[in-house]
């Protein structure tokens, strides 16, 4: 049986490939039944789409659904408002954050809206996080117009 740190390891995964390509180290995994359904990462840099965050590029690879209950989405940062704001509407109702050093996000947000969510604080996920930021900070600051709202 996969576990929260082996699926959160598949979504640091996709945050590498993005941080290699020169984006933003930020990815995604979709799981149903104990598989992935759907990987994704920021894509900012490489599309120009800065609606491409993690865990929208996510939603996008797994294409058209009618509802969500059931899914857990694995993200290795804490979501941005645009992220929170599509979870719940969607009612993907299990998130699983792996760290929120480095973005404080909106877990209060998503678990006010019913959302189950756990936070990892996975020292590897907090590393390539901090590793980019302190390289690109003023790429990190564009792609969260600056507004962390914790
Ligand atoms: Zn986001």
């Amino acid at each position: 049986m996969a576990t929260h740190t082996d699926f959160m390891a598949e979504a640091l995964k996709q945050a590498q490939k993005s941080y290699d390509e020169g984006g933003l180290p930020i990815g995604a995994v979709m799981v149903e039944n104990g598989e992935i359904i759907a990987r994704g990462y920021n894509r900012r840099v490489q599309d120009g789409d800065p609606t491409a965050h993690g865990e929208m590029d996510c939603l996008r690879q797994a294409g058209r659904r009618a509802r969500y209950d059931g899914v857990t989405l694995y993200t290795t940062l804490s979501p941005c408002m645009m992220c929170a704001g599509t979870i719940v509407q969607f009612g993907i109702s299990h998130v699983v954050i792996g760290e929120a050093e480095n973005f404080h996000g909106n877990e209060a947000f998503l678990r006010e809206n019913g959302v189950n969510v756990i936070r990892l604080d996975d020292p590897d996920c907090i590393e390539l996080m901090s590793r980019f930021i302190a390289e690109k900070p003023t790429l990190w600051d564009e792609d969260i117009a600056g507004n962390d709202p914790a």
